[in-house]
């Protein structure tokens, strides 16, 4: 069984005569057969009572955190994967309590053989849920930049882990972007509760004290004229989000991007896995401490000013997405990562507008 492959350290219960784990009945529903152990909490469950204790966590993440006020238009950033999938069809079952109304927005990178098939993703979705689904493109956003051409530009640059760099802040552009397009007032993302200590992970490894600072809390209020931003599946694990979307048989597309490979965040990711073998609560442990973390007054990053160049939020004189547009029409995409963005900023000011205005541009 594929699921049973996924996710080798989930316990599930099976009845079978010879199995070590004779199925007990549901501790929920006290009728059904349990289907599962539930990873952090180990209570048997059916598949029907899971989700029904799953979607009933992600109402309480919301509420409590006071994520999404009624009445507002809500931008879902679909990409067709497991994450943004379950996110969908819980928000979608949730919208009538909560007084939400949705909108998928999917972005198109311009991955060849990569994006195409997510995306054929997301239209299934949107046509199987009746939600309304815009697709923006960085080709139309960016100047003719897809990633597929980031990605030659970067080629031999020695900075192989780029892709991922530009890609993560052209898509929370192009995401903001897409949102204002369908008159979203608030941005969700499907990001889990191991995306996010990943994400902690790499920006300790990184000392990166700014993004740290930014990084906790289940989202951000929207500051500089941004939309806010939420991630109402941050505190469930990736195991959890994978058995919701088969006992909801919910179909996505799971193969993995072209530039992976390449990137930061697997080494993250691998590192995760054995802290948590080897401490369970490591995952929530890492989210949570993001969440409480406070920098000494010394390392506080500066408060953000404006972009110089399109007005968008910005800790220096140029945005991300400029500094890196900027580096990229150039031939030069290392002068916009780390050090090299010093050089770009001291020219900001004679640039023309390359994007239009839109929000921070932290990873999350
Ligand atoms: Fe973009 Fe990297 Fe994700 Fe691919 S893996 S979609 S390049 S961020």
């Amino acid at each position: 069984m594929a699921l049973r492959a996924a996710l080798p350290d989930v316990a599930f219960c099976t009845g079978e005569a010879n199995s070590a784990m004779p199925a007990p009945t549901c501790a929920s529903c006290h009728t059904a057969r349990a289907n599962l152990r539930r990873p952090r909490s180990g209570q048997a469950l059916c598949g029907t009572c899971f989700c029904n204790a799953f979607e009933a966590e992600v109402l309480h993440t919301v509420l409590a955190g006071r994520l999404l006020p009624r009445g507002a238009v809500v931008a879902v950033g679909a990409s067709g994967g497991k994450d943004s999938t379950v996110l969908a069809h819980v928000l979608r079952a949730l919208a009538p309590q909560l007084d939400i109304s949705l909108h998928l927005v999917a972005v198109d990178e311009g991955i060849g053989g990569y994006r195409d098939a997510a995306l054929a993703a997301v239209r299934h979705q949107a046509a199987r849920w009746e939600l309304p689904l815009t697709v923006v493109a960085y080709e139309d956003l960016f100047g003719g930049w897809t990633m597929d051409a980031v990605a030659r530009s970067t080629a031999g640059s020695g900075r192989s882990r780029s892709c991922c760099t530009f890609c993560g802040v052209l898509r929370r552009r192009a995401l903001e972007e897409g949102a204002r397009l369908v008159g979203a007032t608030h941005i969700v993302t499907g990001h889990n509760a191991d995306d996010m200590a990943e994400t902690v992970l790499m920006n300790f490894l990184r000392g990166d004290a700014g993004r740290l600072a930014r990084g906790g809390g289940l989202g951000s209020p929207g500051e500089g004229g941004a939309l806010p931003r939420c991630r109402p599946l941050q505190l469930a694990s990736q195991k959890e989000v994978v058995l919701y979307a088969h006992f909801r048989r919910l179909h996505y597309f799971s193969e993995e991007c072209v530039y992976a490979p390449e990137a930061f965040r697997g080494h993250a990711r691998d590192l995760l896995k054995r802290l948590e073998a080897a401490r369970p609560s490591a995952v929530l442990d890492l989210v949570h401490s993001a969440e409480r973390l406070a920098l000494a007054p010394t390392a506080r990053p500066p408060r953000p000013g404006a972009c110089s160049r399109c007005g968008a939020l910005a800790s220096r004189a140029l945005c991300q997405a400029c500094a890196l547009l900027d580096g990229l029409n150039r031939g030069l995409p290392r002068l916009a990562i780390g050090k090299g963005r010093r050089e770009l900023e001291e020219e900001a000011p004679r640039g023309r507008r390359s994007v239009p205005a839109a929000d921070a541009l932290t990873a999350f």
